[in-house]
C-alpha cells in the first residue's frame, strides 16, 4: 500500500511526501527558499497533482529527478 501525500500539507512534497524545506511553508521569506536557485525538472513539475499545483512546493530530490526516475 502506498501512502498518498496530503496535497494540502504545504510542508511536504506532493510527489514523495518528504519534507520539502519550503521557506514559504515555514513562514520565512520566499527569497530564502532553496527553490529560488534550484533548477526544477520539467517532468517533476508535470507529475505534481493538479490540486497541489501552485500551492505546494516539491522537495529538492524530486526537483532534480529525471523522467527515468519517475
Ligand atoms: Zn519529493
Amino acid at each position: 500500500m502506498t501512502e498518498r501525500p496530503d496535497p494540502n500539507d504545504t510542508t511536504k512534497c506532493p510527489l514523495c511526501g518528504a519534507p520539502n524545506d519550503c521557506a514559504i511553508a515555514a513562514g520565512r521569506d520566499a527569497e530564502s527558499c532553496w527553490c529560488m536557485t534550484a533548477t526544477m525538472s520539467q517532468s517533476a513539475l508535470a507529475a505534481i497533482p493538479a490540486d497541489a499545483q501552485g500551492k505546494v512546493c516539491i522537495c529538492a530530490r524530486c526537483a532534480s529527478r529525471t523522467p527515468a526516475d519517475i
